[in-house]
């Protein structure tokens, strides 16, 4: 298993030395301070072995070529041993394995695995899969045999445990402790990040809920607003139109009434007809009293006209005689006939009058011319007079019966007048009525053509308060509020139930204000911080499984590691009673395992290893033949030599180390005793490579190889092969 060893600049190995190894046992000779045991340190050095004691230094630079007068120090010292692992001894796929460890003297070590730098964890964690533990159980140094004699029953175990091939499992466990340490170390400071969260999360919860209230809070506002909006603008239209055309219509009244009574009451009109009335009245009573006054001269005339005539006739009767007695009577009737037609086809007025009389008296004169005027003698004055008077007579008879006639029509035509005059007061009465009446409308209309305008007005402010509102709406409940249908038409309802849905509306915008924007911002917040705790609750549930598993593992382990010791205790205790019995010659020992509470007591003085906490530690009791020794600390250094070696030889016997170092382990036995360690070595020998420093013959008789270590005057460490009988001399 081991094939060689390589050291350079390692103590006095000043130069590149290389120990091969290719048989089962190799013993190491040379005198004394020639450098065998910085070999045996070689070993440890290259495993990784941190304590400088246990290499008799003090600093790093102790293990580094210190230089001698001819030899100059090295800044390096360097440990290679090669491996076969064709057995696969070591968990790695090759079938060389080479660990190496460089020291620099500011104390800096580097270890490499088949040339690549790896750390000392991974130098152990290989070492413990080999059977190559940390306790060094298979590395006996110079006088230190019955280090295991004297440790404590808790580094005892620690050794034991090694020995078994149980620092595996310890590995195993401690990376599975490491590992829960860790994980529980995550679990609380996950703990402590959902814990910072939780008020976070909470505050955002509530923030959310707030807010989701509010979302439904604008949802109802919305179709509440669409429904209020829709109606109110269908009302606001409909009431226009009605006041527009109410309005119309009163103007149009107005209008109507205005045009009437400025038509009916028109002044000048009414004066000029009262005018014309009065004139026509004044002209038919004129032409009443003008033929009146004219009948009453006529009448006058003829009374005068007729008294005279009387007096004349009275005077020619006076006279006796007759006028126009030799007159034939029928030309007198003729000329009564003219002269009576001449008056009654006399003209109007005093023209026609005249005209008469002018024609009357040609006719006359003309009857005078035929008959002969009548003579003083045939026609006396009187009685021409008579004759005169009557005709002038006749003439105003047939005027007045003219003039009668013509009254009367004047009568006539004034009682018309009046009646026109009287039916036009009474016409202006109804008029007065009526303009009255249509006053009365015109204020009526008046009123309504106010009241239509100022419903008007109120119609576009409440246009205007609606626009207002709308915009208000918008801004806290969103565009969707104003994107309705119109109304076709307007239900039956009362003002009262828009009134009732705007008070509804405004509260809710009030609520919704006060509840504020969409927050967005909250809801991603809310979001993302959700998402991290249900991470972080995953993750815990991840760790705490994990954690879970570890500690199971842990429990196997221990569980395991428990069983795998107690048997092993028990393989060892045989082999070890055994090789005693032989070494002895009689008597036996076995190890045992302390009590619970003596481990209690140890654990208030003693540091406690950590591999070992809580595992009771092991007792070594001894019985040697013939002798009532129980205690160790009673035998004798050869004694205790044997016991120890026997020990150490049935921990390798039962489970084999690759390769055993026993540093002099020989030194105290006797001859008999040697031999027996002979046989012994010879034997084990069988499982694990064994390299002898030693001094004794009987043992470098036991061994294949034989290096002879010597140094010169340069104090540099030379290696030679020799021949066993060389190595006797060599040793000395
Ligand atoms: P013994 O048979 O007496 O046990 P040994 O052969 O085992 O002797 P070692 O103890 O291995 O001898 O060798 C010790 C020698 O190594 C001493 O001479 C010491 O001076 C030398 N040595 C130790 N460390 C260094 C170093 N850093 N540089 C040079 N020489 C060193």
């Amino acid at each position: 298993m081991l094939k060689r060893l390589e050291i350079a600049g390692f103590k006095s190995f000043a130069k590149k030395t290389v120990l091969d190894f290719s048989t089962a046992a190799t013993a190491i000779v040379g005198p004394n301070g020639s450098g065998k045991s910085n070999v045996a340190e070689a070993f440890r050095f290259a495993l990784g072995e941190q304590s400088m004691k246990s290499m008799r230094g003090k600093r790093a630079e102790d293990l580094i070529w210190g230089g001698s007068a001819m030899v100059p120090r090295a800044n390096r010292a360097a440990v290679a041993i090669v491996f076969d692992n064709a057995r696969r001894i070591f968990k790695l796929d090759f079938d060389e394995v080479v660990i190496e460890r460089a020291v620099f003297r500011d104390g800096q070590s580097e270890y490499s695995l088949n040339g690549s730098r790896v750390r000392l964890r991974d130098i152990e964690e290989l070492l413990a899969g080999a059977n190559i533990g940390e306790t060094g159980h298979h590395i006996i140094s110079q006088g230190e045999a019955d280090r295991i004699l004297l440790a404590s029953p808790r580094e005892r175990r620690e050794m034991l445990e090694d020995a078994l091939g149980l620092a595996a499992y310890e590995f195993k466990k401690q990376e599975a402790a490491r590992k829960l340490e860790k994980t529980e170390e995550n679990i609380q400071q996950v703990n402590s990040l959902r814990r910072e969260l939780a008020p976070h999360l909470r505050f955002l919860e509530k923030q959310v809920e707030k807010l989701e209230r509010a979302d439904a809070l604008r949802a109802e506002l919305v179709s509440s607003a669409q429904l209020y909006f829709a109606l109110e603008d269908a009302y606001l239209e409909r009431e226009k139109e009605r006041a527009e055309k109410a309005l119309a219509r009163a103007r149009e009244k107005l209008a109507e009434a205005e045009a009437e009574i400025a038509r009916i009451a028109d002044p000048q009109s009414a004066d000029s007809e009262t005018v014309r009335l009065t004139e026509a009245l004044r002209n038919a009573e004129r032409a009443v009293s003008e033929r009146a006054k004219e009948r009453a001269e006529l009448s006058h005339q003829i009374g005068r006209l007729e008294g005279t005539l009387a007096e004349v006739k009275r005077r020619a009767q006076a006279a006796g005689r007759e006028p126009y007695a030799k007159v034939p009577r029928e030309e007198l009737s003729a000329l009564h006939e003219e002269v009576e037609r001449q008056v009654a086809h006399a003209g109007e007025g005093a023209e026609g009058l005249k005209a008469a009389l002018a024609a009357i008296r040609t006719m006359v004169a003309t009857f005078f011319a035929r008959h002969g005027t009548p003579s003083e003698d045939a026609l006396s004055d009187d009685e021409g007079a008579a004759l005169r008077l009557e005709a002038e007579r006749e003439a105003l008879a047939a005027r007045v019966k003219q003039v009668a006639e013509e009254l009367e029509a004047a009568e006539s035509a004034r009682a018309r007048a009046r009646e026109a005059m009287l039916a036009f007061e009474e016409t202006g009465r109804e008029v007065r009525r009526r303009i009255l009446d249509l006053a009365q409308h015109k204020a009526h209309e008046e009123s309504e053509v106010a009241r239509q305008e100022s419903r008007g007005r109120e119609l576009a402010l409440m246009q205007e308060e609606l626009a207002r509102e709308k915009g208000e709406v918008l801004a806290v409940a969103g565009s969707a509020a104003l994107s309705y249908e119109p109304l076709t038409e307007l239900p039956e309802e009362e003002r009262r139930a828009q009134e009732d849905r705007h008070r509804a509306l405004e509260r809710m915008k009030i609520r919704l204000e006060e509840a504020g924007g969409t927050g967005e911002d909250i809801r991603t917040e809310f979001k993302e911080t959700a998402e991290r705790e249900r991470f972080l609750a995953n993750e815990l549930d991840d760790l705490a499984k994990s954690a879970a598993g570890l500690a199971e593992l842990i429990a196997d382990l221990d569980a395991e590691l428990a069983k795998s010791f107690t048997d092993g205790l028990a393989k060892v205790n045989a082999s070890f009673a055994e090789y005693f019995a032989l070494m002895f010659g009689g008597g036996g020992a076995r190890l045992t395992m302390e009590e619970a509470d003596e481990e209690r007591e140890e654990d208030e003085d003693a540091e406690p290893a950590a591999t070992a906490m809580g595992k009771p530690g092991i007792e070594i009791s001894v019985n040697l033949p013939k002798k009532r020794v129980q205690s160790l600390m009673q035998l004798s250094g050869g004694e205790r030599a044997l016991t120890s070696i026997a020990l150490i030889f049935a921990m390798s016997q039962v489970n084999p180390p690759p390769f055993l170092i026993l540093d002099e382990t020989d030194a105290a036995l006797d001859e008999a005793n040697s031999r027996r360690y002979g046989d012994m070595i010879e034997n084990l020998a069988r499982k694990s490579q064994l390299i002898v420093i030693t001094h004794n013959r009987e043992t470098m008789s036991r061994a294949g190889i034989l290096y002879g270590v010597t140094m010169g005057s340069d104090g540099v460490s030379k290696l030679l092969s020799v021949k066993f009988e060389e190595a006797v001399q060599v040793a000395k």
